[in-house]
């Protein structure tokens, strides 16, 4: 915007840029108009297991169910909300409501209790005060075991190697929480933090996925990803598997679980009842 003012880009009054700062205001009152009149929905994408192709927990995803533009995803609001802090409620609100899915669904299909359900978690809302609390708030209201819910975290946060975060990581492993590193791989591949903080699973991320069948270098990071989970003991998901070619290869290397539109699309609470029914 600045640019665009030509000669006077340094004004302090450019009217291009108050534009866009209104723009933004618009943009977050709008989001905190829709979290407050019920206007987000939560999906949820199968895992499975590779081998048998069992499900095994679901991811909560977020939508916005928008009276003019129909259900939005999550990357056209994330990045406003979590500019503007309003990924605190909102993330909280998910986490709730995929707690209190996950308990109706126990309910109706007790055979399916071991499914568990993987809530992202942003950054901000982990630095907020009361997170540990809240969590295990909203399993304590749901009524279910806290080792059916896993946080997915992402590897900048773990890489900010502080006692906040630590202190925060082992209560959540106390309560019985287990923790997923989201987008594995992508980050700067500090692995310190697998030594020092309590995680569960690493989630390869859908990149290394993409080539893992036709590309040598994808297939041998895969690898890597998948022994350092073994060494570590920890499990490893592969996402966004969208062929068999990737899914055989994968399970080939050893990776244990997978999520991804060959298995199914993230979909309405509705469509997950079919799988829960069969499983
Ligand atoms: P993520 O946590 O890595 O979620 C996986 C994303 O990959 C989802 O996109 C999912 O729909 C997509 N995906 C899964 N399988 C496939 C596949 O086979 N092919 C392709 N092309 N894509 C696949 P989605 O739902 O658009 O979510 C995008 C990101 O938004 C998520 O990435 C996550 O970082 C963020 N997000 C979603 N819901 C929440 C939330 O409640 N809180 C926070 N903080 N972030 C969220
Ligand atoms: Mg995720
Ligand atoms: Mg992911
Ligand atoms: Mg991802």
């Amino acid at each position: 915007a600045a640019k665009a003012a030509g000669g006077n880009r340094y004004a302090l009054f450019d009217p291009a840029m108050h534009a866009d700062l209104l723009d933004e205001a618009r943009r977050r009152a709008e989001l905190e108009r829709a979290l407050a009149e019920g206007q987000f929905v939560v999906h949820y994408q199968p895992i499975v297991e590779l081998k048998t192709s069992r499900l095994v927990g679901v991811e909560a995803l977020v939508r916005w169910n928008h009276p003019e533009r129909g259900l939005v995803g999550p990357g056209a609001f994330i990045p406003l909300a979590e500019a503007t802090g309003l990924i605190v409620p909102l993330g909280h609100w998910v986490l709730r409501q995929s707690c209190q899915q996950l308990a109706r669904w126990r309910v109706a299909y007790p055979h399916a209790c071991d499914v568990y359900v993987s809530v992202n978690l942003s950054a901000r809302q982990f630095q907020a005060p009361g997170l540990v609390d809240d969590v295990a708030a909203a399993i304590a209201d749901a009524g279910i075991p806290a080792g059916n819910v896993t946080l997915e975290l992402t590897e900048t946060l773990l890489m900010r190697d502080t006692a906040a975060t630590a202190n925060a990581l082992a209560a959540l492993k106390r309560i019985g929480i287990r923790l997923a590193v989201d987008d594995f791989g992508t980050g700067y591949s500090a692995l310190g933090y697998l030594r020092s903080f309590p995680v569960d699973i690493l989630k390869i991320d859908k990149s290394f996925v993409d080539g893992v069948a036709t590309n040598h270098e994808d297939a041998a990071l895969a690898q890597t990803i998948v022994q350092l989970g073994r060494t570590l003991n920890l499990q490893t998901l592969a996402e966004g598997i969208e062929s068999v070619e990737q899914s055989s290869q994968l399970e080939a290397l050893g990776c244990t679980y997978g999520q991804g539109y060959l298995f199914a699309r993230p979909t309405a609470p509705e469509q997950v009842e079919t799988l829960l029914r069969r499983s």
